[in-house]
């Protein structure tokens, strides 16, 4: 390719991605999981698809290497081998056979996205560490459609560097939707099996929904979440009786040995599991506060009760889960968490100090009488509307809260960071 044919090349693409990124405005972005059938492969494909994760473990792990003493962008990616060590720590050098050049350019790719975000926390003055080495690969980029990855028909997709096509379940989630576009796919290693999680591009629905009014919401401790309509929605989800048995079950494997290692396999199953589990029980509750027009919710300190008295409790609720899920929605309305949302009397305006958690039910002076959490979300509709927080940096009530405001924002952002970053200590 010369010189001028590449600036060609290069002016092409550009004028692409702009047309693209101009549709992209009209359409709404979802992501599909399509589970992958391995019983109709044979042993040698097996292989090659759980090498594919081997190999870009081996990948990432040189690369983070090469990183240390090197720029990034001088990592040849055409490589056919890298170095690592085995598991006694001695050198040794892979090869690798199967690994497509599109899926080693996104594992490279994956690595400087990391350190970016890692770059973007340390400007906002979070202490943070080294990428680490990686024992599992589990999620590998397939970049472009019909390159990467193809979809043949509903039930079959190729796979870069297959030669045979790969039977898939679950495509008819997406496949009938009109005008329905393929962006890129991650190719994901889970404990129950391979899966395709595909990210599609359709229209925006051009009929506008019916909403209800608007709605408050408390997140308690104990009783979960409360809506202001009175409705409670249970988040706890109990660990299953097999976790428990997998975990007697490891304790009583030898340390290093093949049959630990099966037993520990088990137990991520399960742990995915209770991981789905979770994901359906906030996905329900999630849809129904979205049938109101506006929500209304308090920027509580989710990560902090992991550390108090309810630890245990909280760590398989799916609090956490909803509340990332409702902070993204442009119908969401967040409260600071300084906030008086407890102590606040509808009636007579006054505040309540003396309110502690063992107080089930909020009683004022002036005869007004309610259930703690459902008077907490009432008030967040209430509150809400006295005034917006964060624009005068002085709470309903005259209280300075900008330095609180900083705080929440920065502990929602590490709450709420998909970049996985790792802090030190
Ligand atoms: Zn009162």
């Amino acid at each position: 390719m010369t010189e001028e044919e590449r600036l060609a090349k290069n002016n092409r693409i550009r004028e692409q991605g702009k047309l693209t990124r101009e549709k992209r405005k009209s359409q709404v972005c979802r992501v599909y999981r399509v589970k992958i059938d391995i019983s109709h492969l044979n042993e040698a494909q097996q292989t090659h698809l759980k090498m594919l994760f081997v190999e870009a473990k081996w990948l990432y792990n040189d690369i983070l290497t090469f990183s240390h003493d090197h720029y990034i962008n001088d990592y040849d990616t055409t490589t056919h081998t890298v170095q690592g060590l085995d598991k006694d720590k001695q050198p040794v050098t892979h090869e690798l056979e199967y690994l497509a050049s599109q899926m080693k350019q996104s594992v490279i790719q994956g690595i400087k996205h990391s350190l970016k975000s890692l770059a973007a926390l340390k400007k906002h003055n979070h202490t943070v560490g080294n990428l680490r080495y990686k024992s599992d690969y589990v999620s590998i980029n397939l970049q472009q459609h019909r390159v990467t990855y193809r979809f043949y028909d509903k039930n079959h997709i190729g796979l870069q560097g297959f030669k045979e096509r790969i039977r898939i379940k679950g495509a008819n989630q997406f496949w009938n939707i009109p005008g329905i576009e393929l962006a890129n796919a991650k190719l994901l290693n889970l404990p129950d099996g391979y899966y395709l999680a595909v990210t599609t591009y359709q229209n925006k629905g051009g009929e506008k929904k019916k909403y209800k009014s608007e709605i408050g919401i408390d997140m308690g401790i104990k009783t979960s979440i409360t809506t202001s309509e009175g409705k409670k929605y249970k988040v706890l989800i109990e660990e299953s009786e097999r976790i428990k048995k997998c975990q007697r079950l490891i304790a009583r494997r030898k340390k290093g040995s093949s049959n630990r290692y099966k037993a520990r396999k088990l137990l991520h199953r399960a742990y995915q599991k209770l991981t789905s589990c979770k994901k359906d029980v906030a996905n329900k509750i999630v849809h129904e506060l979205l049938e109101h027009e506006r929500v209304y919710m308090q920027d509580e300190n989710i990560s902090g009760w992991h550390k108090g008295l309810f630890g245990r409790t909280v760590q398989h609720s799916v609090l956490g889960l909803v509340k990332a899920k409702l902070i993204n929605n442009e119908r969401v309305t967040v409260l600071s968490s300084r906030e008086p949302t407890t102590k606040y009397c509808p009636c007579c305006g006054k505040l309540k100090k003396d309110i502690t958690l063992a107080d089930r039910v909020y009683e004022c002076p002036c005869g007004y009488r309610e259930d703690r959490d459902i008077h907490a979300a009432r008030n967040m509709i209430l509150l809400s509307k006295k005034h917006t927080c964060g624009t005068q940096g002085i709470n309903a009530f005259g209280e300075d809260v900008r330095q609180h405001e900083l705080q929440d924002l920065c502990r929602s952002l590490i709450e709420l960071g998909s970049p996985r970053f790792y802090k030190r200590g």
